[in-house]
């Protein structure tokens, strides 16, 4: 991200409902042309932080600035900002050519200049030659692109995205979260999303911003979230998380030892602040752990011996469970390991070492 001013900036906002308070003192900086997603689970106040955004919803607390200029009192049609809805909200009596050219219609525009300006929004996204269709003689990644043209051919300078490919099937959202992330890039329109698929908010965005309960708890780069999450919520919602908890044995300014259920765990992890005796959580990813069938040196020493419990083959990888006897409680530890290409090995059974590199292991730094 560069230095310039923020597009929108969203300064402590609450919005309540009666009783529920939907939204609870959020602060974001978002920059001009990014693409950034609100990501979390149901009823978090992602729709409800978009909507404010959009000018539907009255902010209870808090401003609400686009390039530097308070839009609380601005109303909807005057912020320059469009929404794309979960269901399209598409006229299914018009045609394609008719539902993008509406809004411009309403502002007046009319002939040759209307004319070139749909044809030219339904060319770049791949929509020429299905102008005159109905909404329901189209597929549905069509109709999304519809909505999006409708949406761009206004020209707004922010595009507001409310789950827009949730009516999608999987392997399509696939196709059409690639194409709405070129059209983005191509437009350069400082975009926010609103979704609760995490490997979405992965793929699509420069920045996310992972809600919970009315709050963003963490607010950074897909990368910054999925490898350094500052939270076990976090971890577990972005991604799968396997997580060592413990007491600190000792601790240096690079790294530190967990003793974990009576072993050893080394940790490179500078700065934590951690002092002997401290808890500490730590994350590890399930493509991080090597997975092996005979004790290897190295790591650290951090091998521990389990047990294969169940494992599911996904095409590209295998995904394992494993238990680590557990010297106190009754129940065993389990991780979760994810072994690339199984042509090369075969599938693993029985026992097994769990390899964890001192470097792959996350701090969290709080629960
Ligand atoms: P989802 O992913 O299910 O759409 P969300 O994260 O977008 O969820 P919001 O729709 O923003 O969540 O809702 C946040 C909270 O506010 C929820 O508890 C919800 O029930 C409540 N809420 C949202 N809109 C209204 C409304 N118009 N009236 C009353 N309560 C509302």
């Amino acid at each position: 991200m560069t230095d310039a001013p923020a597009h929108i900036v969203i300064q402590r906002l609450t919005k309540r409902f009666g009783s529920v308070t939907a939204v609870r003192d959020v602060s974001l900086e978002i920059a001009r042309g990014s693409f950034t997603t609100l990501l979390g689970p149901s009823g978090c106040g992602k729709t409800t932080i978009l909507r404010t955004l959009a000018g539907f919803y009255e902010a209870d607390m808090g401003n609400i600035f686009f390039s530097g200029r308070r839009m609380n009192d601005v109303p909807s049609h005057r912020r320059n900002a469009a929404m794309v809805f979960q269901d399209y909200a598409l006229f299914p009596h018009m045609t394609v050519f008719e539902n993008v050219a509406y809004g411009l219609k309403i502002a007046g525009l009319r002939g040759e200049a209307l004319r070139r300006k749909v044809e030219r929004v339904l060319t770049d996204l791949g929509l020429a030659g299905l102008e005159d269709r109905l909404p329901g003689m189209i597929s549905g990644g069509q109709q999304q692109r519809v909505a999006l043209a409708r949406a761009l051919v206004m020209e707004p300078e922010i595009l507001l995205l409310d789950e827009p490919l949730s009516n999608l099937d999987a392997k399509l959202r696939v196709t059409v979260r690639a194409e709405l992330r070129q059209i983005q890039r191509h437009v350069g329109i400082t975009t926010v999303y609103v979704t609760h698929d995490q490997e979405e908010a992965l793929a699509l965005s420069d920045r996310i911003a992972v809600m919970s309960q009315g709050e963003v708890v963490q607010y950074g780069t897909p990368w910054e979230i999925y490898y350094t999450p500052q939270s076990v919520f976090v971890a577990d919602f972005v991604g799968t998380a396997n997580f060592i908890r413990g007491q600190v044995r000792e601790a240096g300014p690079h790294r530190f030892t967990l003793d974990f259920d009576g072993s050893p765990i080394a940790v490179a992890s500078p700065g934590t602040g951690l002092r002997p005796g401290d808890t500490a959580i730590l994350n590890i990813r399930p493509e991080a752990i090597r997975l092996t069938t005979t004790r290897l040196d190295g790591f650290g020493g951090n091998v521990l011996a389990g047990r294969i419990r169940t494992h599911a083959f996904v095409g590209q990888w295998v995904r394992y469970w494993v238990e680590v006897p557990a010297r106190q409680g009754p129940s065993p530890h389990e991780f979760i390991v994810d072994v690339p290409d199984p042509r090369e090995r075969g599938v693993l059974d029985g026992r097994v070492f769990l390899c964890l590199e001192p470097g792959n292991l996350h701090h969290l730094q709080a629960g």
